[in-house]
């Protein structure tokens, strides 16, 4: 019984009801519309007409379906898979008229005729059935009120004063609440079988709508693609000219040497060798960036992960780095080492050893003359932390997010000037990465940087 009553405490019935009957205007509106759309095909003007009348009954069934929406949450494929907006109005006829959904919503108008008819009118009948066997005891009562003395004998419906009277306005009453009742739930099928209705004929269907993510998924890949050649054919002519100054430099100190007016000095000589081995190093360490990039793009970047010491590493990238920092920019490279022996890490010593010298050489490069550049470490409970830090220039906030990222440079001209690449830092972290570690910056502009590498730390019984 209760289920029966449900729809009568719930709004939605009656928006549903609503909804019923409004299906007479939409039929009768259907009707004239595509009366006139067949009717008028065979003049000669008929084509035209009957594309416009298809586009009426479009935008009419597109109301439909934001109406069911709207009101009782209809679910919806949308009507079409193509975007039109932009493209020229043949094409986005063509599109229209090739588009199934547009003859779907031409046979939805079709069935509506009949139904829609056929339900308005069923509806409104049992409306006013309801409506007058509900209201009869109220307009009995209400007659017999305002009868004035002297009128005749009241005689409402027929009924003349007699003792079945009553009953019989109770049974009236209680019929038309039962009908109302039934329209209620008759409604609620209505709406359920538009919603149907809808989610069939008006929407594309799901094969469309998964060839459209399929076609979508395409050109995503596509456009990836096309990125990811625009990135390599940037790399190579990066690489040209980055691999060129290192190369003149060397060519034209080794001719100078050659060339030489008689003997050189052994100071003359020192010089020149200094710079085409700096020179030659710079060269090495792009060299080893360049086969990461390459390697790690053809998915062949292999690590050789065992348990390190990473204190003898740090040693040796200081000893490597320090005096020619010391020389060319004046600048003191420190190693800041425990007193006790740090556990080992989880890394490859010769990848690890690449990655704090890219680190190094940036804190140099990118540090003022007379400034301190430090490497330290430090255990943790569960990792063992690199530090590289200076007391440089730093690094801009808006610059943080992005200076990890291949061939980004803060001040083009200023880095342009100190010979990086850009592929240093997006190298150190995909192979900090790669050994299961993180790498993290924080900068103050005109403070400094500090890196930290952070590695996964063997247990003690691990050692070697
Ligand atoms: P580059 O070859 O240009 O040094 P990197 O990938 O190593 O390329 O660094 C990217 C950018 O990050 C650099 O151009 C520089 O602007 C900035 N950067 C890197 N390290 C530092 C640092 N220690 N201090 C200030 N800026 C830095």
């Amino acid at each position: 019984m209760r289920a029966l009553l449900r729809p009568v405490a719930d709004p939605s019935s009656y928006l549903a009801l609503i909804y019923s009957v409004a299906r007479l205007p939409l039929a009768l509106f259907y009707l004239v519309v595509l009366g006139l759309a067949f009717s008028l095909v065979f003049t000669f003007v008929g084509l035209p007409l009957f594309i416009l009348f298809l586009f009426v009954i479009w935008w009419a069934v597109i109301f439909e379906r934001e109406l069911g929406a709207w009101w009782f949450g209809f679910e919806l494929r949308p009507m079409s898979v193509a975007a039109s907006a932009g493209r020229p109005w043949l094409e986005r006829l063509v599109a229209f008229l090739t588009n199934p959904v547009a003859w779907k919503s031409l046979g939805f108008a079709l069935l509506e005729i009949p139904a829609g008819l056929m339900i308005g009118i069923g509806f409104l009948a049992g409306l006013s059935l309801a409506v007058g066997l509900g209201a009869a005891p109220f307009l009995y009562t209400a007659g017999a009120l305002t009868a004035q003395p002297g009128d005749p004998p009241f005689n409402a419906f027929g009924l003349s004063d007699t003792p079945f009277t009553l009953p019989l306005l109770i049974l009236a009453a209680a019929i038309g609440l039962a009908v109302g009742v039934g329209l209620l739930h008759a409604a609620r099928a209505v709406v359920l079988m538009h919603s149907v209705l809808t989610r069939a004929m008006l929407g594309v269907s799901e094969a469309q709508l998964n060839l459209k993510a399929a076609q979508q998924e395409a050109a995503v890949e596509h456009h990836r693609a096309e990125r990811s050649e625009q990135e390599r054919r940037q790399l190579i002519v990066n690489m040209g000219h980055e691999i060129r100054t290192p190369i003149a430099s060397i060519r034209g100190h080794a001719e100078s040497l050659l060339a030489a007016e008689g003997e050189p000095t052994a100071e003359e000589v020192r010089r020149y060798l200094d710079v085409i081995h700096r020179e030659s190093e710079r060269l090495g360490a792009l060299v080893d960036d360049l086969l990461v990039v390459a390697r790690g793009e053809a998915g062949e970047l292999r690590l050789d992960l065992r348990a390190v010491e990473v204190g003898p590493i740090i040693q040796d990238v200081v000893a490597a780095l320090g005096p020619i920092a010391q020389r060319d920019r004046e600048i003191k490279l420190v190693a800041q080492l425990p007193e006790t022996a740090l556990p080992q890490a989880w890394a490859d010593r010769d990848r690890l050893t690449q990655v704090l010298m890219n680190l190094v050489r940036n804190g140099i490069t990118y540090t003022p003359r007379g400034g301190i550049v430090s490497v330290s470490a430090a255990a943790a409970e569960d990792h063992v932390e690199i530090a590289v830090a200076d007391t440089g220039v730093g690094i801009a906030p808006e610059d943080m997010a992005r200076i990890f990222d291949r061939f980004y440079r803060t001040d083009e001209s200023r880095s342009r000037a100190t010979g990086g690449f850009g592929l240093g830092l997006g190298i150190s972290r995909d192979l900090v990465e790669a050994m299961s570690g993180e790498i993290r910056v924080e900068s103050e502009v005109g403070l400094g940087s500090r890196f930290t590498v952070r590695l996964r730390r063997m247990p003690a019984e691990g050692r070697a």
